[in-house]
């Protein structure tokens, strides 16, 4: 087996479709190689060695150990260096690189091969005494730290106590003898803590590395990122060894990090942030305050550090050129990161770049248009959890805002919160029910559970390109970063913001696409929909096939559904429309009688509202199909609890409050998702359905007449199990239909269907399909009644089922696939065959879902339904279904 594949010198035996084998970065590099992009010559170890590595108790294949001396030798070859020369060094990068980047999770060790020795080497090479003890420190202080576990405050306490030593406050007052001084107390220490030497040899130095790499993939805050992302531990992790070049050589070398395209907005401008004479991890790690690359983001930004541009043109001219070819190469917006050593460019990495929301449709749009990609290229670009992003809230224009202060506009899109000082805490106030600000100096890769779950994240150190941004900007949670006119104090738990005091749990606002912070909770409102979201919805739907429904009852969510492109309602859950306190009484009291009187009396009040209720959605879906659902009410929603409540009903029904007392203790149910439900109250009370099935007819009569639009309305019966149930309650809607028809002497089309939330309905498909025209697959009951879970008491442990991976995913929220999935197939092939023309759709939650709704797409189903602001998103997954 091939275990180790090398790249440099304008060639490469990896290509950037082996991302499953070299990892993301490894199969880039040698990507990038191929093409002539200048890169530092490497090679990296596959991802079949960690998954090897794992299954075989830590250990490594018998020829790892060749195909690495190999590797080590073609490194020398290259680099004209050799590894653990003394004369002239070569020294190496060992770095992780999954398939899926997993931003600053796993570890890194630069300058790998110096040891007391090679330091000299390194002297006389780069004729830098300083340079050369700054890199051996660091060395031994991020391979300490990595490899060999002890712990960084170590160092850094040891750092200061030099410092103190010397009368200085800054590295840069460091000389050549100190950081040489500082080499020996950090070994001394290391010896102090292991009881064993810091290793000189390089090949155990870089075994060592290798190893903590492999060892990374099983860290906690790794195992946190796959779990929040998805991302499955087989994949395993690729080792990525690379000859160093070194941006702190002096002023004509710098380290940076760039977008081929703007990444916040999308923009066909090139982005990106530098440090002169730095390492690259300067740069991420937001300590110094980064220089923008061009002019223009100068300005835009209000910086005045002078642009690369004007520092560097040559080189920047070179940073273009790349910029050019790479995106041209992969058609994709790139994330770079680079690195001039004494005036030569060198690229250290690509990769598709993050972006915002905004962007990422900007991107795909203008790519499309530019001949870049094809139209269905730039639909499949577009992840539907970003789409989503879109639809979110904004800060409301005319609204009051108090600022505190302003940073860089990190991650779009507004919040507000109460202001917690640490990720722990932000998890902690979170289980209470609060809603979080998270407010750092700036965050690291543990931070990332208190982050995602923060409605926004506010740092005062860093860029546009540090850590809370990037991992911000993927979560899509606002974010401000890098407001530099705050200070945090951690241990009072406040901040100061020109002049001003915030405490912990005190309220702010985030803005992420303005960068301001504000005191207070600013209200938001709906974002204005771009252009260039209708011209991909365009797209969307020129190759989609599934029809796309909304769920909605009220005219708002029937408005709401139109503007997003919703072609019908899908499902709409007539007991909602009771709750406004005006009819609840009502309803009650229907609940509550004890005779069919009793009953007729409460609905003959009903009637008139549920019939303005249809004619307002008739009307505003102006013919589109309306799937009216007949009252599926789970009774205890639905009983009065309070004491007012009892004596309002018992007055509504005009009996004293003693028999509405023994009413609901009669009707208390200890189950009531599997109770007196859905078309079993039909069952129990036909004029029930009898009148909602008059006031559907009588409502689209009506509209029918008023504005001659034709309204086929589709009546659902809930919760049938048997065709038994199904035909007397079809024949309770079609006298109903025959009754109006005959007294307004106006006849219409209309279908009844059911809906399919049982297992048993799924498996009698066959003879329900003899009475019903369509299924709507009500797959929030269907979850619950296959998998025996209640949709409502599932949460607290559900998580526990996904951490060991016994649902991989919400089966709430994402169809099980194996399990209810076989029904809704089985159901779909056996009412088929009944019925070969018979209309197919989905209404529970799983309609909004991108991988639920290419389950649909795969059985042919018509349509999905969906709450109205995931209409969009569900057109968008259809679309992508069929690509
Ligand atoms: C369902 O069960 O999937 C459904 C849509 O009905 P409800 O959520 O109202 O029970
Ligand atoms: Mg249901």
């Amino acid at each position: 087996t091939q275990w180790v594949y090398t790249f440099g010198d304008g060639k490469a035996e990896g290509r950037a479709d082996m991302k499953n084998l070299l990892g993301g970065k490894g199969a880039n590099l040698a990507e990038m190689s191929s093409l002539g992009v200048p890169v530092p010559a490497g090679f990296t170890i596959t991802t079949e060695v960690c998954t090897y590595y794992y299954a075989n108790g830590e250990t490594y294949p018998a020829d790892l150990k060749d195909q690495v001396a190999a590797g080590v030798a073609q490194l020398e070859k290259i680099m004209g260096a050799g590894f653990g020369d003394r004369k002239n060094p070569l020294l190496v990068s060992v770095r992780s690189g999954a398939r899926a980047s997993m931003p600053g999770m796993m570890d890194t060790v630069l300058n790998l091969g110096l040891n007391d020795e090679t330091v000299q080497g390194l002297i006389e090479q780069s004729g830098d005494p300083r340079f050369a003890y700054d890199s051996y420190r660091r060395f031994i202080q991020m391979y300490g730290d990595v490899v060999l576990g002890v712990e960084h405050h170590h160092f850094e306490e040891l750092l200061q106590d030099l410092k103190d030593d010397r009368g200085v406050d800054l590295d840069t007052h460091l000389n050549a003898d100190d950081w040489k001084e500082l080499v020996g107390r950090f070994k001394a220490k290391v010896h102090e803590e292991l009881g064993r030497p810091f290793p000189e040899d390089p090949q155990e130095q870089l075994w060592g590395a290798i190893g903590a790499v492999f060892g990374s993939w099983m860290n906690q805050r790794a195992i946190t990122y796959r779990r929040l992302h998805d991302i499955p531990a087989e994949w395993g992790t690729a080792v990525n060894v690379q000859a160093m070049v070194f941006g702190n050589m002096g002023d004509d070398c710098a380290t940076g990090v760039c977008f081929t395209r703007d990444p916040s907005t999308g923009e066909n401008v090139f982005y990106g942030e530098y440090l002169v004479n730095a390492q690259g991890e300067d740069v991420v790690a937001g300590i110094r305050t980064p220089q923008h690359l061009t002019i223009h983001g100068k300005q835009i930004h209000g910086s005045d550090l002078p642009a690369m541009e004007e520092v560097m043109p040559a080189l920047f001219k070179d940073l273009c050129d790349v910029r050019d070819r790479l995106e041209a190469h992969y058609k994709d917006m790139q994330d770079m990161e680079f690195t001039i050593q004494r005036g030569k460019l060198w690229m250290l990495q690509t990769r598709t770049g993050k972006r915002t929301s905004k962007a990422s449709l900007k991107i795909a749009v203008d790519m499309a248009r530019e001949g870049l990609i094809s139209e269905a290229e730039a639909v499949d670009r577009i992840d539907p959890a970003q789409l989503d992003q879109l639809l979110h809230p904004m800060l409301d224009p005319d609204a009051e805002k108090d600022v505190l202060a302003k940073g860089l506009p990190a991650s779009p899109g507004a919040a507000a919160g109460r202001v917690v000082f640490s990720a722990d805490d932000a998890e902690e106030w979170v289980k209470r029910g609060e809603k979080v600000i998270l407010v750092r100096i700036e965050t690291s890769p543990e931070d990332i559970g208190g982050m995602h779950c923060s409605e926004g994240i506010l740092t005062t150190r860093g860029g546009m390109t540090s850590h809370a941004a990037v991992v911000a900007r993927g979560m899509g949670r606002p974010c401000v970063a890098g407001a530099g006119e705050i200070r945090v104090d951690y241990k009072a738990k406040t901040f100061v913001a020109r002049g001003r005091t915030i405490k912990e749990g005190d309220t702010v606002t985030l803005d992420g696409s303005t960068g301001e912070v504000m005191a207070g909770a600013v209200p938001t409102i709906q974002p204005e929909l771009t252009g260039d979201f209708g011209i991909l919805m365009g797209w969307v739907d020129g190759i989609r096939r599934l029809r796309v429904r909304a769920n909605a009852e009220t005219p708002l969510d029937a408005q709401t559904a139109r503007k997003f492109g919703a072609e019908g309602i899908g499902l709409c859950r007539t007991e909602h429309m009771f709750f406004d306190p005006a009819r609840i009484i009502h309803m009650r009291q229907m609940i509550l009688a004890d005779d069919e009187a009793g009953r007729r009396k409460a609905l003959d009040t009903l009637l008139p509202y549920q019939r303005q209720d249809f004619v307002d959605l008739f009307s505003i879906m102006q013919g589109l199909p309306v799937t009216v659902r007949l009252l599926d009410p789970p009774l205890h929603e639905f009983l009065p609890s309070s004491d007012e409540e009892i004596a309002d009903v018992a007055k509504a029904a005009d009996v004293d409050e003693g028999t509405i007392r023994a009413a609901i203790v009669r009707l208390h149910e200890s189950n009531p998702m599997l109770g007196w439900r859905g078309c079993r109250l039909g069952v129990s009370f036909p004029e029930i359905y009898e009148m909602q099935a008059r006031a559907i007819f009588e409502a689209a009569v009506e509209v029918a007449q008023k504005s001659g639009e034709t309204v086929v309305p589709e009546v659902m019966i809930p919760l049938v199990g048997t065709k038994k149930e199904l035909d007397l309650m079809k024949a309770v809607v079609d006298k109903a239909a025959e009754e109006v028809f005959a007294a307004k002497g106006k006849r219409l089309d209309y279908v009844v269907g059911t809906m399919i939330e049982l297992p048993r309905a799924a498996l009698r498909a066959g003879d329900i399909a003899e009475t019903a025209h369509f299924f709507s697959f009500g797959t929030n009951d269907l979850t619950q009644t296959t998998l025996g879970m209640s949709r409502d008491d599932a949460g607290p442990f559900l998580h526990y089922y996904r951490e060991k991976g016994i649902y991989e995913k919400d089966p709430f929220a994402s169809l099980d696939q194996d399990g209810v999935g076989e029904l809704v197939e089985i159901a779909a092939a056996r009412g088929r065959k009944t019925r070969p023309d018979i209309k197919l759709g989905i209404c529970g939650e799983h309609g909004g879902d991108p991988s639920s709704i290419a389950f649909c797409e795969a059985l042919k189903l018509d349509y999905v339904s969906c709450s109205p602001y995931r209409v969009p998103v569900a057109r968008l997954a259809a679309a992508q279904a069929v690509l």
